[in-house]
């Protein structure tokens, strides 16, 4: 059969992306994606025209009477797949059952970070049986580790060990426990039905993390003495740096972004800072540009050369969100969104939470406990003003809660003397005071003609006076 009369070749798109080289030799046939190669196979394999081809295996090809027109056709000889299958509800597994457990961890930025999870796990009798790296999404020249050991969290012993993992790595994702087919240790012979492989493979469990212990959380200071530096980029927040992050209350325009990128980026700003979904008092009042908006910060933060945060306001706005922001910010309106702080919990970026208007500290930390809990460790807190009986000022920045944040977490906390007072004259004062009692860093609202903001105009600093904040903080 020629090659020659195929005009369409169905496959995966990773499939056809893998044969790219390939495909330019047949430059007529239109690529066509499938959602997996035995679809493909399938489709072709009814058509039973010889001008359509599918992309898939040999076995494939029989199974569906097809014939093979090439072998080896992947660019890479190499080239391997490995299918996890999971199921949406977790199926216990009797715990005299050996299992093994799969999860995923990124480790902290610190030297030995990788060895110190490994010495957790083999401290405590979990023998691993695999270890494998892999590049981190959207984070050049970092790595995920996928590691597989012997236990079944329905074990204590193992959620103990998970829960210490959770402390010491950055991010965890628990992807289950499953009989293994290979285990040291086998069970008492008689006492436990060894399940048949069909089984087994449906057996993998995705286990909710288990609720937090009361006595020792993982935000508290007590389950780990070391400041936790959360990396945004090359930035580290957290220890003894200080990071400003700076930008308009909203994303309005690409010239109004552009320009404040910019001048933050002159005057010294670490993070450009951007809401494109606003949490408005008022339904009618501007409620931000929404995806639209985050492409114009996406792209301002590119050309300056800053990472960007923005507010993240739903469960379904996370994953899209954590694609492009650098950081993910939860408002304070939505400190106690407890599903929205779960979902962040599953993802493998920094989140800036937000002190509610009227929470206090413990709330505060058993709202990061949420996420931390979840898997995810990259939590920078961020004291932004209470609502007390003063009037003067929009809230009362509480910086107080500062030196007692310290002292109760190992997680950074900054300040954000904007929304703090809401006065833009109070916040170059507050900036330093926030200094001076320890914080991690600022939060400021800049825009280029404050008083046409389209929110919080009152607060927003101009260039000049976001220039002048920085020289006079010094250092
Ligand atoms: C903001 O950062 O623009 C914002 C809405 O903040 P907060 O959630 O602290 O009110
Ligand atoms: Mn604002």
């Amino acid at each position: 059969m020629p090659l020659d009369a195929v005009t369409h070749v169905l496959s995966h798109p990773q499939g056809l992306e893998q044969c790219a080289a390939f495909l330019r030799t047949i430059p007529r046939a239109a690529q066509v994606h499938s959602f997996d190669p035995a679809e493909a196979m399938r489709a072709v394999a009814e058509r039973a025209d010889p001008s359509y081809a599918a992309i898939g295996s040999p076995e494939a090809a029989d199974a569906h009477g097809l014939v093979v027109l090439r072998r080896g056709i992947a660019d890479r000889e190499e080239n391997y797949t490995r299918f996890v299958v999971l199921a949406a509800k977790p199926i216990a597994v009797d715990v005299r059952v050996p299992c093994k457990t799969s999860l995923v961890l990124s480790t902290r930025h610190e030297e030995g970070a990788l060895l110190r999870c490994l010495e957790i796990l083999a401290g405590s009798g979990h023998s691993m049986t695999k270890l494998e790296s892999r590049p981190r999404p959207g984070r050049p020249f970092e790595y995920l580790f996928f590691l597989d050991f012997e236990g079944n969290l329905a074990d204590p012993r193992t959620q103990l060990v998970v829960d210490e993992l959770r402390s010491a790595a950055l991010y965890v994702k628990v992807l289950g426990s499953y009989p293994a087919k290979v285990t040291r240790s086998e069970p008492q012979p008689g006492q436990v039905r060894q399940l048949p492989a069909t089984e087994a493979l449906e057996a993998v469990v995705v286990r909710p993390p288990a609720p937090a212990k009361s006595s020792k959380r993982l935000v508290d200071r007590a389950s780990r003495p070391d400041d936790t530096l959360v990396r945004i980029g090359d930035l580290l927040v957290g220890g003894d740096g200080f990071v400003v992050m700076a930008g308009p209350c909203s994303v309005e325009s690409a010239e109004q972004v552009n320009a404040t990128a910019r001048a933050v980026r002159d005057a010294g700003a670490h993070v450009l800072r951007g809401g494109v979904f606003k949490p408005r008092t008022s339904p009618y009042a501007f409620q931000g540009m929404g995806w639209d908006g985050l492409a114009l910060l996406a792209e301002a933060g590119r050309s300056v050369g800053l990472p960007i945060i923005t507010e993240v306001m739903a469960v379904e706005q996370v994953a899209g969100m954590a694609r492009v922001a650098d950081v993910l910010q939860v408002g304070a309106r939505n400190m106690q969104n407890f599903d929205l702080l779960r979902a962040l919990g599953k993802v493998d970026r920094p989140v800036l939470l937000k002190r509610g208007l009227s929470s206090t500290i413990e709330e505060w930390l058993a709202a990061a406990e949420y996420i931390l809990s979840a898997g995810n460790q990259q939590v920078i807190l961020c004291e932004r003003g209470i609502r007390t009986f003063e009037s003067a000022t929009r809230n009362t920045l509480d910086l107080s809660a500062v030196p007692v944040v310290r002292e109760r977490t190992h997680l950074p906390v900054i300040v954000d003397p904007s929304h703090g007072t809401g006065q833009r004259r109070y916040v170059a004062p507050m900036s330093r005071a926030a200094r001076a009692v320890g914080a991690h860093g600022l939060l400021i609202e800049v825009h280029p003609d404050p008083d046409t903001a389209l929110s919080d105009a009152d607060q927003s600093l101009d260039f000049t006076q976001f220039t002048a904040l920085m020289a006079s903080l010094g250092g």
